[in-house]
């Protein structure tokens, strides 16, 4: 390992992710494993600018693997975006002699890292926590995994009433670019059709699969849909239409919203983040910076974070077949 690093500083930023406290906790513990000191940032880059720095021991991440949100707070932080802004951020860098940042969020907070990094030369490093799994350069984000169970249980709950009452149910789910949660969760909770922003199903074929499913003798019907679908319609006008077009269905909305991402961290969240935590600091540690830590075969990898940023995360093309095999 190399010797330049004594300080590390971590901060969560962007949207918040269960499993971001686990990865907390793997970064602090780790720095303390290889004895290097570790400050805590509070509220993202906006902590960063406004000096609201601790230190952290090993005993300080105490009881927070288990916890959704993060403890760290975060914040979309304007100022950062301006030079100004991460001078003074650098100036709290000095002030503590941090010589090495793990930054937990999106591509959001991977790009402020990249130009932090390009102005001051401080090392940076980066882990993906975010529930959309949107993240070139890793197959999983932190935060996707509880977030997936999370719809899935909602969705389950959602059919419960939705068989009782011969109901036809319109559920959206987060994921304005991404279609991860949308597809995964549609094939889990066995909805009938999946929209996302990666194909234009097309309204048309939607109403031709609705009119299938009522005369193949289905009562009740589940359609999920990602918040930024590609028809550009959202999805109570997605719900009007059909019932303008389908009169015989009873349609409803359920907008999942927030609470798809709080919840206590799935076992495979707090792995991937505890995981991801230790190779974070021990990268720096090596030497190594402005890339992202990613998982990929089941291995740790690195990511130069403008691959991260500029890269897209597929859609798995074959979950598409899946889908549209099993809702004959
Ligand atoms: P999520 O995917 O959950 O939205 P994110 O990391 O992409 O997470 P953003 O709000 O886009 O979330 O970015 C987090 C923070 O990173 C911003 O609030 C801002 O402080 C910083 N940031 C984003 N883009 C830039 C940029 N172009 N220049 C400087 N800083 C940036």
């Amino acid at each position: 390992m190399s010797t330049t690093i004594k300080r590390i500083g971590v901060l969560t930023s962007g949207g918040d992710a269960p499993g971001m406290n686990a990865a907390v906790r793997a970064v602090v513990r780790s720095a303390a494993f290889y004895k290097v000191e570790c400050v805590a940032i509070y509220q993202g880059y906006q902590g960063l600018i406004d000096n609201k720095v601790k230190v952290m021991n090993a005993r300080g991440v105490n009881n927070i693997i288990n916890k959704g949100g993060t403890v760290l707070k975060s914040a979309r932080c304007l100022e950062f975006r301006t030079p100004d802004g991460r001078k003074k951020a650098f100036e709290t860098i000095q002030k503590h002699n941090i010589d090495g940042l793990v930054v937990i969020g999106g591509d959001g907070t991977f790009t402020g890292a990249m130009i932090f990094q390009s102005e001051f030369n401080v090392p940076v490093m980066g882990i993906p926590g975010t529930i959309d799994n949107d993240i070139f350069g890793t197959t999983h984000t932190i935060g996707y995994d509880t977030a997936l169970n999370t719809v899935i249980e909602a969705i389950d709950k959602i059919r419960d009433t939705a068989i009782s009452h011969n109901r036809l149910f319109f559920v959206e789910v987060m994921g304005r670019d991404a279609g991860h949660i949308a597809l995964n969760a549609g094939i889990g909770a066995g909805a009938e059709e999946v929209l996302i922003p990666e194909e234009d199903m097309g309204l048309d074929r939607l109403l031709e699969s609705l009119k299938r499913s009522e005369k193949s003798g289905k009562s009740s019907s589940i359609v999920v849909i990602a918040e930024g679908d590609k028809s550009g319609k959202n999805v109570f006008e997605i719900a009007e239409y059909v019932e303008k077009n389908l009169p015989y269905y009873d349609v409803r909305v359920s907008v999942l919203g927030h609470m798809q991402r709080g919840g206590s961290p799935s076992c495979f969240d707090r792995v991937l983040a505890s995981r991801m935590g230790v190779f974070a600091v021990e990268s720096l540690l090596n030497g190594k910076s402005n890339m992202m830590v990613g998982l990929k075969n089941e291995e740790m990898i690195l990511s130069p974070f403008e691959k991260a940023i500029k890269g897209k995360s597929e859609i798995n093309k074959d979950l598409i077949r899946v889908s549209d095999i099993l809702t004959i």
